[in-house]
């Protein structure tokens, strides 16, 4: 991944005098009274969500109010500033798209003032903005959500029509994520749950939900290559299958790359094909629109016929007339249009399998999931590079919330899975006086829970701080990886330089959600660790080339440091232990070691 978020110090842009509009969410999560008897798995997905539920021993889709199965991830403020979610707010994008929230999964737990987010901006026909917090806001009219309320207010929906489909209460759920989401971004969707008045019993990997509800009851002992391509984010995963064990065993993906990018490339065909005839035209958000839904249409009827005919009646306005785009868009033209990305889907697909020295006829099944993937020509393509066609197993759209329910099934019942996650991004710390050069501490792939220890020891006498510049990323550099924040150890006693050595553990848990914890060796005395998100890149890069370096103070591994063994039980004896904290959090799961493979069992 390129250089990305960091949380920047990008000050509110909510408008001040704004009259406020009640979202009726609470300010900070409210753990539920009493935990429901049902829990049910939600795939929450960029461009529609899925609930799911086990019922009578069988996994099922749970059917929205008017007969859907699935929900559309929207959040919008219709024209009597009320906020409408779902199917409402889907039917007032075409003209009303500035005040309608689509896309969100891509946006949550992504800092405003990332390259990343900064070249996307002009794509979002809505107003992306900083929030609070400095992460991804959208400003509809006189409102301001953060993503995080966005995806809370999507959750919300999706619990309503769960508790109306079901006749009672539900407040817990297993909620789904792209394998290759960030920490940050998982923990956000953590807190979007909680927001919603759910308590997220598991944030679970996508590809291991596919994979769940490929296996579930067959009996397989299989690698699969999870191929999840929806309508924001691809996912490769292999994962290698037996019995009730589901392994991942290497992950890729690209947060930036779904069937919008897809929609894009026809949007830009037809744009050309109108300014062919007359030439440039300043195109307005409603337009912009309207080409966005002839586009989807138009792709998603080309996966079962070789042309469709576009027109769009009054999409223009020319010297003064309304003008209409007419054209046809051919199965053979939106291939050469989508060509390039396809292809980057199956180049990550080698990668993935590379990593880990495989080579395609090394799969047994290639599951497909996300309704891009239903795309002719990617099926054509996994083919040709797997030499075998993709399995039908599965429903490309129903099958992760299938998963998730599958998940929260079993976490209630005797019959339990065991599901391996890996590290998708690897972790570093910024060396000081390396030229802004990022030393890795835990590898992708690597298996999940991982605890990693490290040494230090202070470069000045009396030293009383000592920083840890976290990032995430497989760049050398700070500038090709995220910020994710710093880490200051405090109060450390009193020596000479050099004389007070800390080890510092990075643990990442089963929801790869980081922990870290310190403590000072000599004494084994807790280290008191403060997480700041103070610092762009840039003034993190610069600081980083003055400090002196790790390599004078000594950082090493200790003897005997990595991953945790199997049956390890708990951090070290370290009373300093600090998960970091992130502001009116819901209480995170436990992250210490309970081992390397999860059992997940009964209560
Ligand atoms: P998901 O996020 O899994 O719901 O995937 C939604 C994406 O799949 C959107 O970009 C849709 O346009 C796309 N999609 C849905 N059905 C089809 C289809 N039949 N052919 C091509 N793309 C589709």
């Amino acid at each position: 991944m390129g250089n990305d978020a960091h949380p920047p110090q990008t000050p509110p842009v909510v408008p001040t005098g704004a009259p406020a509009i009640d979202v009726g969410l609470p300010d900070r999560p409210v753990a539920p009274a009493r935990l429901s008897r049902i829990s049910i798995g939600i795939d929450l997905g960029t461009s529609n969500s899925c609930a799911a539920v086990v019922q009578d021993g069988r996994p099922r889709v749970i059917p929205s109010r008017d007969g859907y199965n699935t929900i559309p991830s929207m959040v919008a403020l219709n024209q009597r500033n009320r906020v409408v979610v779902g199917r409402h707010a889907k039917g007032q994008l075409l003209f009303n798209p500035s005040r309608t929230v689509h896309g969100a999964k891509r946006l949550v737990g992504r800092a405003f003032d990332s390259s990343v987010v900064q070249s996307m901006l002009p794509h979002f026909p809505y107003d992306v903005v900083a929030g609070e917090d400095g992460f991804c806001a959208v400003r509809l009219g006189p409102l301001t959500l953060s993503m995080v309320q966005v995806q809370a207010l999507v959750l919300r929906e999706v619990k309503g029509v769960a508790e109306n489909f079901l006749g009672e209460e539900v407040n817990r759920a297993v909620i789904t994520v792209p394998a290759y989401y960030s920490e940050q971004q998982r923990a956000a969707v953590r807190r979007a749950g909680a927001l919603a008045g759910l308590h997220v019993e598991r944030i679970l990997n996508e590809p291991t939900a596919a994979s769940l509800a490929y296996a579930w009851g067959r009996n397989v002992k299989e690698r699969v290559l999870v191929y999840d391509l929806g309508g924001g984010t691809f996912d490769a995963s292999v994962l290698e299958l037996a019995d009730r064990v589901y392994q991942v065993i290497s992950t890729g993906g690209d947060t930036f790359l779904g069937g919008v990018d897809f929609d894009d490339r026809i949007v830009a065909f037809l744009v050309r094909e109108f300014e062919k005839l007359h030439g440039p035209y300043k195109w307005d958000a409603v337009a912009r629109s309207r080409l966005a839904d002839a586009a989807e249409r138009a792709k998603c009827a080309l996966s079962e016929q070789e042309s469709f005919p576009v027109h769009l009646p009054y999409l223009a306005t020319v010297d003064g007339k309304p003008t209409a785009l007419d054209t046809t868009l051919t199965r053979a033209g939106l291939e050469a249009l989508v060509a390039p990305l396809v292809e980057r889907t199956v180049q990550t697909c080698a990668r993935v399998l590379d990593d880990k020295g495989l080579e395609p006829r090394d799969v047994d099944e290639v599951i497909l999931v996300g309704g891009q993937s239903r795309m002719p020509l990617v099926q054509e393509r996994i083919r040709s590079f797997f030499g075998k066609a993709p399995s039908k197993a599965v429903h490309p759209d129903e099958a992760v919330a299938i998963g998730a329910a599958l998940l929260a099934h079993s976490l209630n019942s005797a019959e339990g899975v065991v599901l391996i996650d890996v590290v998708p991004i690897s972790i570093g710390v910024g060396l000081p006086g390396g030229g802004g050069r990022v030393k890795r501490v835990i590898e992708r792939n690597t298996p999940l829970p991982v605890r990693k220890e490290y040494q230090l020891a202070t470069t000045k006498d009396d030293q009383k701080t000592f920083d840890l510049w976290i990032f995430e990323g497989e760049g050398a550099t700070v500038a090709e990886c995220q910020y994710l924040g710093t880490i200051q150890l405090t109060g450390l006693p009193r020596g000479g330089k050099g004389s007070v050595r800390i080890a510092v553990a990075f643990e990442l848990g089963e929801e790869c959600l980081l922990a870290v914890r310190a403590r000072e060796i000599g004494s084994g005395r807790e280290v008191e660790v403060v997480f700041t998100t103070k610092g762009t890149p840039d003034e993190v890069k610069k600081r980083l080339e003055k400090e002196a370096s790790y390599a004078a103070a000594g950082i090493e591994r200790p003897p005997g440091a990595g991953a945790a063994p199997p049956g390890h039980d708990g951090p070290p004896a370290s009373t300093g232990s600090r998960e970091i904290p992130r502001p009116a959090s819901p209480p995170e799961p436990a992250t210490g070691l309970k081992g390397l493979w999860s059992r997940i069992t009964g209560r």
